[in-house]
């Protein structure tokens, strides 16, 4: 059992999605150094089991979860220790609020992560950020209200983090473009005949990374690049043509920024997401591993290529959000989300994603400048456009 150590030298970590790939590995992160971190607040939307075997090993303040049918079971789980629970997902909202912890790490999965991050935003604390939806939706919002709070949002997605990385040191000098990498996922090179019969089983099975469903197939029909693309441009104050995608199927540069000066800086290493969680929790310190290296002197080749923006369309539908801005973004998330869900379900074919997130937004209404209120509407409005088209 870790115990919970709450010296002042601990970093107090809430990890929000502390079920999931991201949050597992973060513990594993924690796990591995108990003299830097421990578990504050740990969460879950279903999985109570794990929820309560991570509980019962890290010792958090409190735990939540999120299906309420759920909270008996965890709660007799926990009643011989001293770690609070609580159900709901108003509740995720008022944990994030709570004064308990140094940093939260949103590890939830979709727009539901955006609240709780909110939350935790407007109580001053930093935020390790995993869920890239959280920017796509309200990206404007959270890095105005982040500024205003003077709460650093430290980048956990791989790509981000590289560039966050190649970053550091580099003061006011001018990023003349930054180049995001992409692995192609598994349907790399492949053509709308082929993809018109991909399956749920075969699309889940990512060469490179192993990750949660959702993002599992948002990679394989690239929308985690134009995901990451939108992302990219509030984290770091891009304007869209200063965001290029390349296609780099052995995923080892991890992303680049390209200076003023047509400097070049890439940031490498074995995919390994514990990297950048990592990273992202100890900032600004580095702090040693033994994960593995990669070695120069293996033979390999490193190869790049432009994406198939025909193909994959997806990306093409994202770089189009990107541009337009406004609401555009968030209603491609939210028709995304239905369209995922729904091929996860075996119930519409690959092709099909695009073909409702291109539809929900030709429908939804444009707003240049939506208020929060505003992009939960357009949330809602396009969701239930996309469950209508698809008669779920
Ligand atoms: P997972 O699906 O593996 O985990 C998601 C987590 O969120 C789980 O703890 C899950 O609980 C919880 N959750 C799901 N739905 C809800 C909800 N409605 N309300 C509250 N909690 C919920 O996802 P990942 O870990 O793969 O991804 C998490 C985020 O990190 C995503 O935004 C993803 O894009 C991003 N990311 C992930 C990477 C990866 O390698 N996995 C890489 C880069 C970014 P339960 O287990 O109970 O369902
Ligand atoms: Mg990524």
């Amino acid at each position: 059992m870790t115990a919970s150590n709450n010296s002042s030298s601990t970093k107090r970590i809430a990890i929000f999605g502390s079920t999931g790939s991201i949050g597992t590995q973060a513990l594993d992160v924690i796990a591995a150094h108990p003299d830097k971190f421990c578990a504050e607040i740990l969460t879950a939307q279903t999985n109570h089991e794990l929820l309560i075997s991570q509980a019962l090993q890290f010792n958090p303040n409190c735990v939540v979860i999120g299906d309420e049918s759920k909270y008996q079971k965890v709660k007799e789980a926990l009643s011989g220790t001293e770690t609070k629970v609580f159900a709901g997902e108003k509740a995720l909202q008022e944990v994030a609020s709570f004064d308990t912890y140094d940093m939260m790490l949103a590890a939830i999965v979709g727009y539901a992560g955006l609240k709780p991050t909110l939350a935790a935003i407007e109580k001053g604390k930093p935020i390790a950020l995993a869920n890239k939806e959280t920017l796509v939706v309200a990206g404007e919002i959270i890095m105005q209200k982040a500024l205003e709070k003077r709460v650093p949002i430290l980048p956990v997605d791989s790509e981000h983090s590289a560039i966050f990385q190649c970053l550091v040191g580099e003061g006011r000098n001018r990023i003349e473009k930054i180049i995001l990498t992409a692995s192609g996922g598994p349907f790399f090179g492949k053509k709308p005949n082929f993809l018109v019969n991909v399956k749920r089983d075969h699309a889940l099975q990512h060469p490179n990374w192993n990750m949660g469903a959702k993002i599992t197939i948002d990679s394989a029909t690239l929308m985690n690049k134009g995901l990451e693309m939108i992302e990219a441009k509030w984290l770091f104050n891009l304007k869209p043509e200063q965001i290029q995608v390349v296609i780099h199927p052995q995923s080892i540069i991890h992303s680049m920024v390209q200076f003023q000066d047509g400097s070049i800086k890439a940031q490498m290493g074995l995919p390994d997401m514990k990297l950048p969680i990592q990273y992202a929790l100890a900032f600004p310190q580095r702090i040693d591993n033994n994960f593995p290296r990669y070695d120069f002197r293996k033979p390999g080749t490193l190869t790049f290529e432009e994406p198939d923006l025909r193909t994959f369309r997806n990306l093409a539908l994202s770089i189009d959000a990107l541009n337009k801005g406004g609401n555009v973004p968030c209603v491609l998330n939210a028709a995304n989300e239905i369209a995922v869900f729904a091929f996860l379900k075996n119930r519409i074919g690959f092709l099909d994603i695009t073909t409702v997130v291109e539809r929900a937004m030709n429908k939804i209404d444009f707003i240049a400048n939506p208020t929060l209120e505003e992009l939960f509407e357009s949330d809602a409005e396009a969701r239930i456009f996309a469950a209508t088209l698809l008669e779920l």
